[in-house]
Order: C-alpha cells, then structure tokens, then sequence
C-alpha cells in the first residue's frame, strides 16, 4: 500500500521524521509531498523543503519526496495511493484533521485517511515554534536535523530586524 504524507513541511521537523519513519513500517512506500500552497509565504522556498527532506529521510529506501499542488485527493490518486496519512499531536489538531478527512471522503472514496499519533516527546513541536524559537535567537538543534538548523539559523541572520514585525522597535 502506498501512502502520501502531505504537508507545509516549513520546515520539517523531528516530529514530521518520526512519523515519516514510523510509517514505513506500516506501508510499503511512503510519498511525503510539499503542498504548493500560494495562500501562504514560507520561511523555505518548495525547492529548498524538497532538498531539506530528502536528505533528512535519506536512511528510508521506502521514502520518496515529491511536490503538487492542488487537491490532495487527485495527487493521491495519480500516484495511486489509497491513503493519506496525517499526524495528530493534540485535540486541537483533531477537529480540523476530521474536518479535511470528511472532506477528502466526499471527494474520492478510493482514499482512505489515517491518522498516526505524535510520540509524547513531539507532542509539543510544530514547524511554527521552530521557527518562533529560531527567530529570537533560541536553539532549535534539538528539534530539527542538524542541516536544517543550519539552514534555519542562516535563514534567520539573513531577515533584517525591521522586516520582522514582532521585533520592529516602538517609536
Ligand atoms: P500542514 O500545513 O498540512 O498542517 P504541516 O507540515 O504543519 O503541514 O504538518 C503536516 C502533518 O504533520 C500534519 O498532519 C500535522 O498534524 C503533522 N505533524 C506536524 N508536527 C507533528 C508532530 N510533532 N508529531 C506528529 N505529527 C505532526
């Protein structure tokens, strides 16, 4: 069976991986794909996510890193996959992952959505507090693969003061 795992991956984390390679162990291939989504401005261009992920998941023959965009349904069923795989860390992802599960449902029957539970140590950790820890300056080494903490911390020198509203000084 083969499985997408879609997703932002802005960047991807140690909480994304551990999904990803406890995944593997369940399906015979697993596809992580970047979704293509002009509603909103990553830190990571799609081109340097795929780069990102590919070498985090390197270690995983049964792993491949693609992108699309559109519906999701209609890129599962393209690569012929019957499910979509999503993480769950706490209720609040809950309403809103069965909210698109539904959703997905009334669009193809033939893909299945399946929910894998964050490990308690990631419970915690999304792509968002990478980046706000990362911002002011705290260490993200522990929650990211060391290259992608190299990228984000590169990221972060590179974005003058003033272009970041939560640090622009008050007049
Ligand atoms: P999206 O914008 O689609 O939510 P994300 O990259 O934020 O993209 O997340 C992709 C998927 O990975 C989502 O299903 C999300 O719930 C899951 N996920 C994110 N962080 C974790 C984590 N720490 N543990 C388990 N699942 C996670």
């Amino acid at each position: 069976m083969i499985a997408i795992y879609p997703g932002s991956f802005d960047p991807i984390t140690l909480g994304h991986l551990d999904l990803i390679e406890r995944a593997t162990r369940l399906f015979s291939r697993v596809i992580v794909a970047v979704l293509r989504n002009p509603n909103k401005t990553p830190l990571f261009t799609v081109e340097q996510r795929l780069k990102q992920i590919i070498s985090a998941t390197s270690h995983l023959p049964s792993v491949e890193v693609d992108s699309f965009d559109g519906l999701t349904v209609n890129y599962a069923q393209m690569r012929q996959a019957g499910v979509l795989l999503r993480g769950l860390r706490a209720v609040s992802d809950f309403e809103i992952e069965l909210q698109m599960a539904h959703t997905n449902k009334t669009l193809s029957t033939q893909v299945e959505t399946v929910f894998l539970a964050t490990s308690n140590e990631h419970s915690f950790l999304s792509s968002s507090v990478v980046k706000e820890i990362a911002r002011f300056g705290g260490s993200v080494d522990h929650l990211v693969p060391p290259h992608i903490a190299t990228d984000i911390y590169q990221c972060y020198s590179q974005i003058p003061l003033w272009e970041n509203p939560m640090t622009t000084p008050r007049e």
